[in-house]
C-alpha cells in the first residue's frame, strides 16, 4: 500500500506505540481488522478488539482529526456546555491501544477481495471490516432543503460547525421571535434528541427573550417520553413550547429557507426567525455505495454478531445498522460494537460468537438540572433482537430529575472513557 505523508505521520505514531504491544515482540499477528468511522461505534469496536486480543491488527478510518459528539450538541446550542468539553481526540486509542488511526475517507469496498479504497488513493486490505459511519441526509426530501440552504436552517444533526450556528441564531433571535424545531418520520438518529432542542431552545430563550415561542413540526403522530417532556415544558416554560403532531399538520415538507418559511402537507405556511430542521435520514454514503443497504435506505444485519447480510465479512453497527428495537444512539452503537468486537476476536480464536445481550440509554435534558431518560436491554429473541420484559423503563413522573441530570453527565464522561480510551 502507498502511504501519503500525513498518513505516514499518523501511521509513525501508531507503530512506535505498538511497540509496546504484542507485535513488537514477535507476537504473530492473528488477522487485519479494518474500521470505518470513529464515532461511538468504530472508535469502541477498535478500542475492544485490541484490549481483547491485542494480536489482531486494527485500523481506523476517520477523515476528521477530532470527534465532536451530538451528545451534549444541545447544551452546547443553549450555552451551559462548550464546543471544547465535547471534541474528542484518537491520541487514546493510538497511544494506549496500538489502533492504527489514519485520516481519510474510505470511498469504496470491495467485499470480494476484501479491500477498501481512501479517498487518498491507498487500499487496505482486511480479514473482517466493521462499517459504522453513521448517518446522511435524504437532501431534496423536504423540498427546497439541501446543503446550501441548511446553512440558512441548521439541521445540526452531525455535530459542529452546524451546532455553532444554531447556537449563534438562537442567541442573535429578537425576543418575541418564533424558533421552529422540523422533526422527520421515523427512523432517524437519536429520537428524543428534536424534543431535547426544543427544550434547551426555551431554557436558553426563557432566561434572555422570555416573549418568544417554540414550535415543533412533527411528521410523527408521538413521540418518546411525551409524558415527561410535557410535564417539564408546563412546569418550566409555560406557554413558550407548542408541539404540533403529524395529525395536525406538523409534517414539513416544502421550505423556502430565504424567506424563513416552512410549509406543511397542506400548503399552510409558517414564519419562524430561527429554524432547525432535521431533515430524513438514511446509513451514511459509503453504506449506500458499497452495497449494504436495502430498500429502506439502511443496512440490514444478523443480530448476533451484527454481520451484513448482504456481503460476508463486513459486520454494520451504530445508527446505519437496522438493530430494531434498539434506538439510533450513541450508547447503541457502543454496546453493539462490544458484541461485534466479541464475535470477531472469537472469530480469529476459532471460536463460536457468544449470544449477544446489549443495552442502550437515552438520557433528554430538559434544563440544566432536569433530565429524564429511557433505558432498554435487549437481546436474541425468535424474530431478532427484542426488549428483555420486565428490565429498562423511563423516568417515574414523580422521579428525582435532578439526580437524572446528574448521571446524564456521568454517563457522558463515562461513555467518552469508554469509546475513545
Ligand atoms: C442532537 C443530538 C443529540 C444526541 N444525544 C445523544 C445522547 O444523549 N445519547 C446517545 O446515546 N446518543 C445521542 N445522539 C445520537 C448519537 O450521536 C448517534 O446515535 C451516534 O453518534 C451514532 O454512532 P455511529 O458510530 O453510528 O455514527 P457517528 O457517531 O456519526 O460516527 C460516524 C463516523 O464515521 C465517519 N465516517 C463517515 N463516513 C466515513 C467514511 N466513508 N470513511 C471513514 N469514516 C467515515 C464520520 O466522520 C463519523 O466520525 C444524539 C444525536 C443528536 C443529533
Amino acid at each position: 500500500m502507498a502511504i501519503s505523508r500525513r498518513q505516514f505521520i499518523t501511521l509513525t505514531g501508531a507503530a512506535t506505540l505498538s511497540l509496546a504491544s504484542g507485535h513488537a515482540f514477535g507476537q504473530p499477528s492473528k488477522g487485519r481488522v479494518v474500521v470505518i468511522g470513529g464515532g461511538f461505534g468504530g472508535a469502541t469496536a477498535a478500542r475492544y478488539i485490541r484490549k481483547l486480543d491485542p494480536a489482531i491488527e486494527v485500523t481506523l478510518l476517520e477523515p476528521n482529526p477530532h470527534y465532536i459528539t451530538c451528545p451534549m450538541g444541545n447544551a452546547v446550542m443553549a450555552g451551559f456546555v462548550d464546543l471544547k468539553s465535547i471534541t474528542h481526540g484518537y491520541g487514546g486509542l493510538r497511544d494506549q491501544h496500538g489502533v492504527m488511526v489514519i485520516h481519510d475517507l474510505a470511498v469504496d469496498i470491495d467485499p470480494v477481495a476484501k479491500k477498501v479504497r481512501l479517498q487518498g488513493g491507498d487500499t487496505l486490505a482486511y480479514d473482517r471490516l466493521v462499517v459504522s459511519p453513521g448517518i446522511d441526509f435524504r437532501w431534496h426530501e423536504i423540498d427546497g432543503y439541501d446543503q446550501t440552504t441548511s446553512e440558512l436552517m441548521p439541521h445540526a444533526w452531525k455535530a459542529g460547525n452546524q451546532i455553532q450556528l444554531l447556537k449563534k441564531q438562537l442567541h442573535a433571535m429578537p425576543d418575541g421571535g418564533v424558533a421552529v424545531v422540523s422533526v422527520p418520520k421515523w427512523p432517524f438518529r437519536c429520537p428524543p434528541g428534536p424534543y431535547e432542542r426544543a427544550s434547551l431552545m426555551a431554557y436558553y430563550l426563557k432566561q434572555h427573550k422570555p416573549r418568544c415561542k417554540i414550535l415543533i413540526m412533527d411528521s410523527n403522530p408521538e413521540f418518546p417520553k411525551a409524558h415527561l417532556f410535557k410535564r417539564g415544558w408546563e412546569e418550566m416554560y409555560p406557554g413558550m413550547v407548542e408541539w404540533i403532531s403529524s395529525e395536525r399538520g406538523g409534517g414539513v415538507v416544502q421550505v423556502r429557507a430565504g424567506e424563513g418559511v416552512l410549509i406543511n402537507g397542506d400548503g399552510e405556511a409558517t414564519r419562524a426567525d430561527v429554524a432547525s430542521v432535521i431533515p430524513p435520514q438514511q446509513a451514511a454514503k459509503i453504506a449506500q455505495i458499497a452495497d449494504l443497504v436495502d430498500s429502506s435506505g439502511w443496512c440490514p444485519i444478523t443480530p448476533t454478531t451484527f454481520e451484513s447480510t448482504r456481503h460476508a465479512d463486513i459486520h454494520v453497527i451504530g445508527d446505519s445498522a437496522i438493530a430494531k428495537p434498539m434506538p439510533k444512539s450513541g450508547f447503541a452503537a457502543n454496546s453493539q460494537a462490544k458484541v461485534v468486537a466479541l464475535a470477531i476476536v472469537a472469530y480469529f480464536n476459532g471460536e463460536a460468537p457468544g449470544k449477544p445481550s446489549l443495552i442502550n440509554t437515552c438520557f433528554s435534558f430538559i434544563a440544566p438540572d432536569h433530565a429524564v431518560s429511557i433505558s432498554g436491554v435487549y437481546r436474541l429473541g425468535e424474530q431478532g433482537l427484542e426488549g428483555v420484559r420486565g428490565s429498562g423503563g423511563k423516568t417515574f413522573f414523580s422521579g428525582d430529575v435532578a439526580a437524572e441530570a446528574r448521571i446524564a453527565k456521568s454517563w457522558y464522561k463515562n461513555i467518552i472513557a469508554d469509546t475513545f480510551g
